[in-house]
């Protein structure tokens, strides 16, 4: 009996026409049959977010391509129950690859990092890619880290409730790391501007005050050039303060 081909489920939070996404489809197209089901429009920033306030609405390209009006988590809600039939249930979700770093907090607003934990709830391992760079993204690199680590999670498998959030760093990486996810030194700065009826709108951004390159970091990685594997997991407990609070029992 021939092996039954690989399926791969691929999301992203930058939007279905983002360049990510497209290198990562065509690399990992290399290892198995993928589908695409991905957000209308851009989501960065959309967390864990679930629309349950207004209707969904799918969009289908051809027999493996859809588009959702949501986020992430809605997207691979709906391809797990509702676009893919049965035998089209992928092995694995992949999620990116996202234009920009998703390291330390941050990985707590990414929709990115969304995408594969929804799919690690729903009982198919998920990972996600990013690539650390501002502008001049340039996927060839971690469209080829993205299929290699692919390839090993299909292999080895995850450990149980284990999603991957991958960080590739700008240019040729010197290798892989295993890190934990870091803490960053940053503040919020809001732009005001006027807009052309004169009333006041805002764009919501950021300084960075520096990061804490040391310790197995996700930045410690990417700062030494190399590729940041954390494994996370939805579970948010703080095992430690368990034991800290234990006199806060009555
Ligand atoms: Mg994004």
């Amino acid at each position: 009996m021939a092996s039954e081909k690989v399926r791969i489920l691929i999301t992203n939070d930058d939007g279905y026409h983002s360049e990510g996404i497209i290198a990562l489809e065509n690399a990992l197209s290399e290892i198995g049959d993928c589908y695409v089901v991905a957000p209308a429009s851009e989501m960065s920033g959309a967390s864990h977010s679930l629309t349950l306030a207004r209707p969904l609405r799918i969009r289908q390209i051809d027999a493996r391509h859809w588009t959702v009006d949501g986020t992430p988590t809605d997207c691979v809600t709906l391809a797990l129950n509702q676009i893919l039939s049965a035998e089209e249930r992928p092995h694995i979700c992949v999620s990116g690859i996202n234009h920009g770093a998703n390291l330390g907090d941050d990985a707590t607003y990414s929709g990115t990092v969304a995408g594969a934990m929804e799919a690690t709830i729903l009982g198919v391992s998920g990972l996600a890619f990013s690539l650390v760079a501002n502008r001049n993204h340039d996927f060839t690199e971690s469209a080829k880290i993205a299929k290699e680590i692919t390839e090993m999670a299909l292999q080895e498998g995850l450990p149980p409730k284990t999603l991957l959030n991958v960080n590739v760093p700008k240019g040729i990486p010197i290798g892989i790391k295993v890190t934990k996810q870091g803490f960053k030194d940053a503040r919020p700065v809001i732009s005001e501007h006027i807009d052309p009826r004169g009333k006041p709108y805002y764009w919501i951004g950021e300084v960075r005050t520096g990061f804490h390159a040391e310790g197995g970091t996700d930045f410690e990685a990417i700062d030494e050039g190399f590729v940041s594997v954390t494994p996370m997991r939805s579970d948010l407990t703080n095992h430690l303060a368990i034991e800290m609070m234990q006199n806060w029992e009555r």
